[in-house]
């Protein structure tokens, strides 16, 4: 091991249910056959730790655990390897996600469907995540880093990132197709935009008029404000204008129930609506079976990418073509984040 010191900082849930969080020095922890220990250098803060911090997804069968360390996009180094590793090698750079390890064997690992196998474990939620200066890994399940990708920036395309690339091509994106990106603006929404021209798509993206600027800068070709629409109908109108009968793909980003509501009166023809913000109210979403089939529409959601999706989203954002707009905090800071 390299490192002089023996106390791992780390910031846990406190009181679950609350947003409660504490920076505990803990000791560092070794790692055991199969797993290394990695030295975490940034994190990304996804809405969903504050889900779990919170114990704001009542869809999981338990609750948050007390003292529960959180954090599922780390990027990091290898500084030692248990027994039994042979990659990644120490000095690696590398990138925990969402999910911290799978079976690789079941039939929801082998349809690459990673994140839901029933041995999975979930970064942040039982098992400790990566707000914390010192990480245990499964060798196995780490995601290397290609050279030349900004480590800050890389942190939140473990699960932003890769959420959305995943989006696109699972909702099989193609050139000059209209992606209509709603909360484009936002964590996930920026990073959509820019996937989405980067997969030679057109982007409409819809947001609150101060994201106009922002969202033109990352490439999109369309911007509507939907405070400018005081009736639903309106804003389906413009959609409907600008791409000339509807989207081809509609990522959800905003978790807005109205969002949610009006979302299929924006698709077009074989329109592709999928689910990605999580609304925290359910029966927002209403389709019309009779619309569905009139349109042969398809709604379908992402949870995260497996290994693959995220390699390929990695070495687009290495390409260049996406950007991570991200302010580096302190993890001391990571409450009032
Ligand atoms: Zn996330
Ligand atoms: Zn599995």
């Amino acid at each position: 091991m390299s490192q002089t010191t023996t106390i791992n900082r780390a910031a846990i849930y406190a009181d679950p249910g609350t947003p409660k969080i504490e920076v505990l020095e803990l000791p560092i922890p070794e790692p055991g056959p199969g797993e290394v220990l990695v030295r975490l250098l940034y994190s990304g803060v996804c809405h969903t730790d504050y889900a779990f911090c919170t114990n704001g997804f009542p869809h999981l069968p338990v609750p948050t655990q007390k003292g529960q360390i959180g954090g599922h996009e780390g990027i990091g180094e290898v500084i030692a390897q248990g027994t039994g590793v042979k990659t990644p090698q120490v000095g690696s750079k590398v990138g925990i996600k969402f999910a911290a390890d799978a079976c690789l064997a079941c039939s929801n690992c082998l349809e690459g469907g990673e994140t839901s196998c029933a041995e999975a474990k979930i970064s942040g939620y039982y098992t400790p995540g990566t707000f914390q200066q010192y990480c245990i890994s499964t060798a196995r399940y780490l995601s290397p880093i290609p050279d030349g990708l900004d480590l800050a920036a890389a942190a939140p395309l473990m699960c932003g990132g890769v959420t959305v690339y995943t989006a696109l091509v699972r909702s099989h994106v193609r050139n000059g197709d209209w992606v209509l990106v709603s909360g484009a603006g936002g964590g996930l929404g920026h990073l959509a935009i820019q996937y989405a021209k980067a997969l030679g798509a057109r982007v409409l993206a819809i947001d609150h008029g101060s994201k106009k600027q922002f969202c033109q800068s990352l490439g999109a070709d369309e911007f509507l404000d939907f405070t400018m629409f005081q009736e639903d109908k309106d804003l389906s109108n413009a959609v409907l204008q600008i791409t000339s009968g509807g989207a081809r793909i509609g990522l959800m980003c905003s978790s807005s129930p109205r969002t949610y509501a009006n979302a299929l009166s924006w698709l077009g023809f074989r329109g592709h609506l999928v689910c990605l913000g999580v609304p925290e109210v359910e029966g927002s979403l209403t389709p019309s079976i009779g619309e569905m089939i009139n349109n042969e529409i398809t709604i379908s959601a992402i949870k995260a990418g497996n290994r693959r999706e995220v390699q390929e989203c990695l070495q687009i954002a290495a390409s260049g073509a996406v950007k991570t707009h991200y302010e580096l905090r302190k993890l001391d800071d990571l409450g009032d984040i």
